[in-house]
């Protein structure tokens, strides 16, 4: 889309390009130049394999019949099966799709499962939706993918406004379209349907190990540390109780409404107990501030878990965090990525932070495919070596080849599925 340009006194300033699709190829491209791929590898990656665009008719349930958008992107299946979550949200467009399925491929390589990666998403706004409305929406929904997904082919899961009741009602839809039972069509399933455990914290969990051997690097003592999360969704809101319970000092949470924020600390299981009766929890006090005014606040690690584009060009300068790690999928921006690095600040990028997700989505899967169900002390082990190498293989390219974090991320992320590309001879 072309964008106004902005005037700016002495020069004309190009607006900040947004657009998390062209974004993300760019750093693609950059990836595959430092590796030494030629140009055919840039081509076959740079958009997914197939993008699959459906309308979904759902009887609401006023009498009327409503029609929803949703796609499903498979970015490449060279090294397995495509996985990658569902999202609910109004502003779910084809092109952030297609750049969600992009970094699931970029998660799958960098902590090193047999997976490509995908992403579906309705558009549609499901806080105004009913819980019925809600279950014919995700049934109509595998209804319209199904030819294209299955336990060895593309595997959903859970992302932004969808949950385990979702994934029961989408399984329980395509087990009645193949006349079989097949739980590893989808993770993060209720336990009794199938789910792992740990999948509903392993985000969360994840994100509090890459905080914590990131600030291991900078010799910040987690105990005390100032901590501000953005979001209070299913990462935001385990990773707060995380932090809170390894003694950091929570000082400012946001969602929707707004943020709260004490320099003393917050109490998070307060706030976790009125979100949980209430459904969401800044609205709940009167001395809020706006979310831009949180993310400038002076701390130690400042983590986003919310949506995408919330550190660009216009307040990274403004950034005081000695520590940024992406929970949310595409929070920080290119250019404020440059502007991050370039002031000293070491940012943990989305790739690799939020890993943790779709790292227990495939131990998950592995449980159902065996029929053997682990204890949760073992997920958890098997998470932090996971995790733990896969950060180590990050900061360890970033500082042998002399690049940011999101760059080597991008670079360990994007090797697996190009050599198996290769070796198919596609190209
Ligand atoms: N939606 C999550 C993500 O963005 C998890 C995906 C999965 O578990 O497959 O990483």
């Amino acid at each position: 889309m072309e964008q106004p340009s902005v005037t700016t006194g002495q020069k004309t300033k190009q607006p900040e390009n947004l657009d998390v699709l062209a974004s993300t190829q760019t750093v693609i491209k950059q990836a595959l130049n430092k590796l030494g791929y030629p140009e055919p590898v840039y081509e076959l990656l740079k958009e997914p394999l197939r993008m699959l665009t459906v309308r979904i008719p759902v009887r609401m349930d006023d009498g009327s019949v409503k029609i929803f958008t949703g796609y499903r992107a498979q970015h490449n299946d060279a090294v397995g099966p495509t996985k990658g979550g569902v999202r609910f949200h109004p502003d779910v467009t084809a092109s952030e799709v297609k750049a969600l399925s992009i970094w699931m491929s970029l998660k799958a390589g960098i902590v090193d499962l047999p997976y490509g990666g995908g992403k579906g998403g309705i558009v549609c706004d499901p806080r105004t939706m009913s819980f019925r409305e809600l279950e014919r929406l995700s049934r109509g929904y595998v209804r319209a993918i199904s030819q294209i997904v299955g336990p060895s082919k593309d595997i959903p899961a859970p992302d932004i406004f969808t949950n385990s009741q979702i994934m029961a009602w989408m399984l329980d839809e395509y087990s009645s379209i193949r006349e079989f039972d097949s739980p590893g069509f989808i993770t993060g399933k209720p336990l009794v349907l199938g789910g792992s455990r740990g999948r509903e914290t392993a985000t969360a969990k994840g994100v509090t190990l890459m905080i914590r051997e990131a600030a291991k690097k900078r010799g910040i003592d987690l105990k005390g540390a100032r901590v501000i999360v953005q979001g209070f969704g299913n990462a935001g809101s385990y990773l707060s109780k995380f932090m809170h319970d390894a003694g950091a000092k929570v000082i400012a949470i946001s969602d929707m409404h707004g943020a709260l924020y004490n320099p003393d600390g917050l109490d998070i299981d307060y706030l976790l107990d009125r979100r949980d009766s209430h459904g969401s929890v800044t609205n709940l006090f009167e001395d809020r501030i706006t979310n831009r005014e949180m993310l400038e606040l002076e701390c130690d690690i400042l983590v986003p878990a919310a949506v995408e584009n919330q550190i660009t060009a216009d307040n990274a300068h403004n950034i005081r965090a000695n520590i940024v790690v992406e929970a949310a999928n595409g929070p920080t921006t290119l250019e404020a990525t440059k502007i991050l690095v370039e002031r000293g600040i070491l940012l943990v990028p989305d790739v690799l932070a939020s890993a943790g997700g779709v790292t227990v989505s495939y131990f998950e899967w592995v449980q159902n495919n065996q029929g053997y169900y682990w204890p949760e002390e073992e997920v958890e082990q098997k998470l932090e070596e996971t995790m733990v190498q896969a950060f180590e293989n990050v900061y360890q390219t970033a500082q042998s080849r002399g690049v940011d974090m999101r760059l080597a991320a991008y670079m360990v992320g994007v090797r697996k599925m190009a050599e198996a590309s290769r070796f198919r001879g596609w190209v």
